[in-house]
C-alpha cells in the first residue's frame, strides 16, 4: 500500500481490512526462481559465447551481488550506473542494486561523453558497472567524477582491459565468487525508487526519472496483460530495446512476474544476428524500434522466412510504416503491435491491438487503425487539450497536446525545480495527437516539430511517413522553415536511395494522393545522412541548424 498518498479518505468510509505488503521489484526474481526455477536466460555474452542460466541460478547470483554491493559501500539511496547491453549480469544489477534499497541507474552508452559524464555527476553515481565493449568510453569519459568509488568491469579476470587508465577497475566475477549465496534482503516502503533513466535530451540537459518499486510493478502487471505484450509463461521474450533505454520497456521486471524466458541479444542487433538468435532460441515475441525491424526484415527476405517460432513483435519508439506492417504480417505471418510511451513513463503509454470489431473488416479497412499507436490501457489516462489546456473531443480528428496521469508517469524530475505537471496534475507529453472513440491515440507530431504553416497544422511525421514510401528516398525527414507569406512551409529532407535523386515535382507527384495538397513540401535537399540521437530519433534541432541558411526560392 502507499504510505504517501496524497488523498483524502471519505468521511465515513472504512479502510479496507487487506494487508500492507509493500510492491516491490526483487520480489519479482524470487517468485520467478520459486516456481520458474528451471526456466532460461540466454545471453548472448560480449565475451562471445552463448550464456544460459535459469532463474533460480539468477536468483543466486543476484544475492552474492547483494552481498559484494554492500561490501563496497553502498547503501539505500545510492546511485549505482551500468553501462552495459541486455544480459543475464545486467538483470542481476537491475534486482540486486533496487533490493537493498539503492537505485540502478541504466546509463546510455550512446551518448556523447560530456552528457555521460554530465549525468554520472548529476546523479552522484558511486559505482560504475560496465560492459567491455565500453571499456574505452569509460577511460575517457568516467573519470574524475567526484562521487565514483569503483568501476566494476562485467566479466572475469581473463577479460580485465588492457588500458592502463583502467588498471584500478574490478572484475564481477571475482567479486561475486567472494561472496555468500543467501542475502536477506529487506521490506521497505514501495514508494521508494528503484531506477534511474535519463531523458535523450534533445533539448537541453537529459532529466533523471526516478521509478519507484511500486510503478515498477504496477507496470509489469500492465506488460503482462493481453491488451499490452501479453507476456506468458509460454513466452520466450528477445528484448532488442536496449535495457538502457526505460528498463527495456519493463520486460526484464515482467518476465519473472509472468514465468516467461528471457533472450537476450548482447552486443549484437543487427538482422542477421538477430534472426540467428531468435531462430535457434524459438522466440516467439521481441520488441524494438523500427529500424531493428527494417534489419530482421533485411534477413527474413534473404533467408526465405522468419525466424520458426516468431508470433509477434511489438513496435515503439518511433511510428511504424504501413510498409513494415505488411511485409510482417503478409509475407512472413508475424503479427505487428504499435505501442507508445516515453521515459517519463515507464514506459508503456498505449499499445495497438485490435478491438473485435475490427477484425471483422479486410486488411485495407483495418491499416488505419492499425498505424494509430494504440489503445489505452487501464493506468494512464490520456487527454488531448487546445493552445488554451481546454480539452478537445475524442473524434479521431481534432489533434492537440497529449497529457497523461497515472501510478507509472512522472511527477519531478531528480533534483527537478518547477514541476513539470500542468496545474491540474496531468504531464504534457510534448506530443500532438488524436484520440478516437474507442480510445485510440495516434501521434500526429512532436509539439515543437510541427509545422504552422497559414494558422494550420501540418504534421512532419506524416510527410516524413508518407515520404518513405517512394522508391528513391531511402531516409526522410521534414522541417518547417520560415516563409514570408505562410510563415512556415515544409522543407524535405531525404537520403537518396541510390545515385538517381528525385526532384520535388516527382515527389510530389507521389505524395499528393496521401497528404493533403497544402502539406506538399516547398522544397527538397538531399543529405548524406539524417542525424540520429543517442535512441535512434531525428535530431530535428541538428537539421534546423544545418539548414539554418536556406530560404524558400520563390512564394508558391
Ligand atoms: P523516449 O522518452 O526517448 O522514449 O521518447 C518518447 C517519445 O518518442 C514520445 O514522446 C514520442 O514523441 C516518441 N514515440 C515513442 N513511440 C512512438 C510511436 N510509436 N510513434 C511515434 N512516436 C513515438
Amino acid at each position: 500500500m502507499s504510505k504517501s498518498s496524497a488523498f483524502a479518505t471519505l468521511p465515513g468510509a472504512l479502510p479496507g481490512l487487506m494487508m500492507d505488503r509493500p510492491l516491490l521489484v526483487t520480489p519479482l526474481l524470487e517468485f520467478a526462481a520459486q516456481y520458474h526455477g528451471d526456466t532460461e536466460i540466454i545471453s548472448r555474452s560480449v565475451e562471445g559465447p552463448i550464456h544460459r542460466i535459469t532463474y533460480a541460478g539468477l536468483w543466486t547470483r543476484t544475492q552474492k551481488l547483494a552481498h559484494t554491493l554492500v561490501a563496497l559501500g553502498i547503501k539505500p539511496g545510492d546511485r549505482v550506473a551500468t553501462l552495459a547491453w541486455n544480459h543475464w549480469r545486467h538483470i542481476e544489477l537491475y534486482f540486486a542494486v533496487a533490493g537493498i534499497g539503492a537505485i540502478c541507474h541504466t546509463i546510455n552508452p550512446r551518448l556523447s561523453g560530456d552528457q555521460m559524464k554530465y549525468i554520472i555527476d548529476h546523479a552522484e553515481d558511486k559505482l560504475l558497472f560496465f560492459d567491455l565493449t565500453f571499456a574505452d568510453a569509460v577511460a575517457a569519459n568516467c573519470k574524475g567524477s567526484p562521487s565514483l568509488k569503483a568501476r566494476i568491469a562485467l566479466s572475469d579476470a581473463a577479460h580485465k582491459p588492457a588500458n592502463p587508465v583502467l588498471a584500478d577497475v574490478l572484475m564481477y566475477e571475482d567479486l561475486l565468487a567472494a561472496q555468500p549465496d543467501l542475502y536477506d534482503f529487506p521490506e521497505f516502503d514501495e514508494n521508494t525508487a528503484a531506477s534511474l533513466c535519463y531523458t535523450s535530451g534533445t533539448t537541453g540537459h537529459p532529466k533523471g526519472v526516478l521509478y519507484s518499486h511500486r510503478a515498477l510493478t504496477l507496470h509489469s502487471y500492465a506488460v503482462c496483460t493481453t491488451a499490452t505484450m501479453g507476456l506468458s509463461v509460454h513466452d520466450r521474450a528477445l528484448p532488442v530495446v536496449p535495457m538502457f533505454h526505460v528498463n527495456a520497456w519493463g520486460l526484464p521486471y515482467a518476465a519473472p512476474m509472468s514465468g516467461c524466458s528471457l533472450v537476450m541479444p548482447g552486443a549484437k542487433l543487427d538482422g542477421p544476428s538477430l534472426f540467428d538468435l531468435m531462430d535457434t532460441e524459438n522466440v516467439t515475441c521481441s520488441q524494438g524500434v523500427p529500424t531493428v525491424w527494417m534489419g530482421l526484415l533485411a534477413a527474413m527476405r534473404d533467408k526465405g522466412r522468419k525466424p520458426k517460432a516468431l508470433t509477434r513483435v511489438l513496435v515503439g519508439g518511433a511510428a511504424v510504416s504501413e510498409m513494415l506492417i505488411d511485409a510482417f504480417e503478409k509475407e512472413f505471418g508475424v503479427e505487428v503491435n504499435h505501442a507508445w510511451g516515453m521515459t517519463e513513463m515507464t514506459p508503456l503509454g498505449v499499445v495497438n491491438t485490435l478491438k473485435p470489431r475490427f477484425l471483422k473488416q479486410t486488411r485495407a479497412e483495418q491499416m488505419p487503425q492499425k498505424l494509430k499507436q494504440g489503445r489505452a490501457i487501464f493506468g494512464v489516462d490520456l487527454r488531448i487539450v487546445d493552445e488554451d489546456g481546454k480539452a478537445l473531443p475524442h473524434d479521431g480528428k481534432s489533434a492537440g497536446h497529449l497529457q497523461v496521469r497515472g501510478p507509472w508517469i512522472v511527477k519531478q524530475y531528480l533534483k527537478g525545480g518547477e514541476s513539470p505537471l500542468t496545474a491540474d496534475g496531468w504531464f504534457d507529453t510534448g506530443d500532438i495527437a488524436t484520440l478516437d472513440p474507442d480510445g485510440y491515440m495516434q501521434i500526429t507530431d512532436r509539439a515543437k516539430d510541427v509545422i504552422k504553416s497559414g494558422g494550420e497544422w501540418i504534421s512532419s511525421v506524416d510527410l516524413e511517413n508518407a515520404a518513405l514510401g517512394h522508391p528513391k528516398i531511402a531516409q526522410a525527414a521534414v522541417i518547417g522553415m520560415p516563409h514570408e507569406k505562410w510563415l512556415e512551409r515544409p522543407l524535405l529532407i531525404c537520403v537518396a536511395n541510390g545515385p538517381d535523386k528525385p526532384t520535388l515535382d516527382e515527389v510530389n507527384e507521389y505524395l499528393v494522393s496521401k497528404v493533403p495538397k497544402w502539406w506538399l513540401p516547398d522544397a527538397i535537399a538531399f543529405v548524406e545522412a539524417i542525424p540520429l540521437g543517442a535512441t535512434g530519433k531525428i535530431q530535428k534541432t541538428k537539421l534546423r541548424e544545418q539548414f539554418k541558411d536556406f530560404a524558400f526560392k520563390s512564394t508558391p
